[in-house]
């Protein structure tokens, strides 16, 4: 939605305010009250700030390990004490509990600035080879990590503090400067991290922040002056995005959607596996990428297992009911409503039983759905196949384990699993079996908090790493510097008889077998 609003928060670009024409209205998805305005930018906007991006890049890249961490810590410190005011207004634009604000998004933030802080470096240290070749005895190869340039940073609206600023404390560590393209559901908590930028004293343009919608999106994948686009998202933009970072070679990370499968086997303890498995569903109401969605159970437990599911969700207290103090918040748009709801409605007309909840209420937010739990489901369903992005959760018995990886692996998809045991080890070589970036034995998306853990996908749900030295890595350009004393080289014009002598010796010593063949080699290429 764009209207003129005199009031609207402006955009960061070189480290000025600016202000554009256009603005965009924030809702709290709660209420549909307005809670404030963002101005928006477009192509010349992105290009004004990728532009300052790179004007920066110089000299944020000289600046050197030790003033990249001051800057860091200056963030980690106005964040830290901003962080009630942060969670806050998460939660007011955004939906969720204010605990969810604080540890999912808040804490995850700090913990990544300082894991950057205190780690950024070492992991990427410069690494002497141990070189295998031994025609080049008395060289040195080292492999250094340079700065990429501009990052484009786009970023969703369901985690919309932690995941761009974790992104940008590791592109900032590296030596980059980074253009941010927030959410358009999303764009005060994009102004915030803006305004911490400024509070933190970042140098001008080393981070720039551009609201706008999927256009100002797409400029910033498009733009030339990128090195490396960051795209957390649907798997459907994030196609959009692979093809416009193709058409110019530049490298993407794309953190995409899932449709979470957890397996419970025989063995697991069903109440605790469905305390968890609730927790992994309905966590943000749902609206996480890497959420439990589809559920195969044992049938040996099944029962015991449903029944906890059912007594766990309909504990669950929504916002709608209790202000204070919920564990669900509100979906974030009208659309999300839709589309849970068409999902019910599917797999109830192929067969499918709702156990718990399943009503839009009366009276209450469109956006208001209640905890849904699915049984009787068939792998053709909706549920069981595209991603729900709300709070429903499908429930099918299996006769074991090899039924279950069949229908966990049997997507396009494979971001995130669980499997639920009372045998660690039986569950770790069943995980090795689950096609998925990351696999979880008895807990769900905690490991988001963990900035060391590599997160991401396989097959449709995304490419490359974000976190630790993997995310780090991926923001790099890798550069071989070989040092060598200088003098003629045997592998030099012209090639003479005697040179090609020394080099039959030497394959047949190295790549002969056994000492009388490696002998008869050596014979074999004097004497020619
Ligand atoms: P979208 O794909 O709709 O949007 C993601 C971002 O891309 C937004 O900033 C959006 O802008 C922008 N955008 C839209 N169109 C384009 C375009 N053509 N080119 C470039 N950018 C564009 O995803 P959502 O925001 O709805 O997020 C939910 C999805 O994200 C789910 O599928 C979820 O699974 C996934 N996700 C994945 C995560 C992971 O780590 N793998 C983590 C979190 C979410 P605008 O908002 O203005 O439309």
């Amino acid at each position: 939605m764009t209207q003129t609003m005199t009031s609207a928060k402006p955009l960061l670009i070189g480290g000025e305010w600016r202000a554009t024409e256009h603005t965009l209205t924030s809702h709290n998805p709660a209420t549909g009250e307005i809670i404030g305005s963002v101005c928006t930018g477009g192509a010349a906007e992105i290009d004004a700030a990728v532009q300052a991006a790179r004007a920066a890049f110089p000299g944020w890249r000289a600046a050197g390990e030790t003033e990249r961490k001051h800057a860091l810590r200056r963030l980690h410190r106005a964040l830290t004490e901003q962080r009630d005011e942060i969670a806050s207004l998460i939660s007011r634009e955004n939906g969720k509990p204010v605990m969810e604000a604080l540890s999912a998004d808040v804490l995850v933030s700090l913990d990544s600035l300082a894991y950057y802080i205190k780690h950024g470096a070492r992991e990427l240290a410069p690494e002497r080879l141990k070189l295998q070749q031994r025609m080049l005895i008395g060289h040195r190869v080292d492999v250094v990590y340079e700065p990429a340039g501009v990052i484009g940073i786009i970023a969703p609206w369901n985690v919309p503090l932690a995941i761009p600023l974790s992104q940008i404390a590791a592109a900032l560590i590296v030596g980059n400067t980074v253009v941010l393209k927030p959410s358009e559901l999303t764009p005060l908590v994009g102004h915030a991290i803006a305004q911490l930028c400024v509070t933190a004293n970042l140098p001008p343009g080393v981070v720039n922040v551009v609201a706008g919608a999927g256009v100002t999106g797409a400029a910033l994948a498009a733009h030339p002056g990128t090195q490396r686009i960051v795209f957390t998202g649907s798997v459907a933009t994030g196609k959009k995005v692979a093809v416009a970072c193709a058409q110019r070679l530049c490298p993407c990370v794309l953190e995409l959607g899932g449709v979470g499968a957890a397996i419970v086997r025989a063995d697991a303890d069903p109440r605790v596996a469905a305390r968890g498995v609730v927790w992994s569903r309905f966590v943000n109401n749902g609206q996480v990428c890497v959420a439990t969605q589809r559920v195969y159970v044992n049938q040996a437990i099944a029962q015991p297992f449903i029944e906890a599911i059912a007594q766990e969700t309909r504990k669950l207290r929504r916002h709608t009911e209790q202000a204070r103090g919920y564990d669900v918040g509100p979906l974030i748009n009208q659309a999300a409503t839709e589309r849970v709801k068409s999902q019910i409605a599917d797999a109830v007309t192929h067969g499918a039983t709702v156990l718990v909840g399943g009503n839009c209420q009366d009276g209450q937010p469109a956006t208001s759905i209640e905890p849904t739990v699915l049984t009787n489901v068939s792998p053709t369903m909706a549920v069981m196949r595209d991603e729900t992005f709300g709070p429903l959760l499908a429930v099918m018995p299996v006769a074991d384990d090899a039924e279950a990886i069949d229908h966990a692996n049997g997507l396009t998809l494979g971001l995130a699993m669980s499997v639920w045991t009372r045998d660690v080890d039986a569950g770790a070589a069943l995980a090795r079996q689950l096609e998925s970036g990351m696999v979880w034995i008895n807990d769900g998306p905690v490991y988001y908090s963990d900035p060391t853990i590599p997160w991401g996908g396989v097959k449709e749900s995304g490419l490359g790493r974000t976190h630790g030295r993997w995310g780090l890595h991926a923001l790099a350009d890798v550069k071989v510097i070989a040092r060598s004393r200088s003098g003629p080289r045997v592998w030099w014009f012209p090639y003479t008889p005697i040179a090609k002598r020394l080099l039959d010796t030497m394959i047949a010593l190295m790549h002969e077998s056994g000492p009388q063949a490696k002998l008869r080699g050596i014979f074999r290429a004097l004497l020619r």
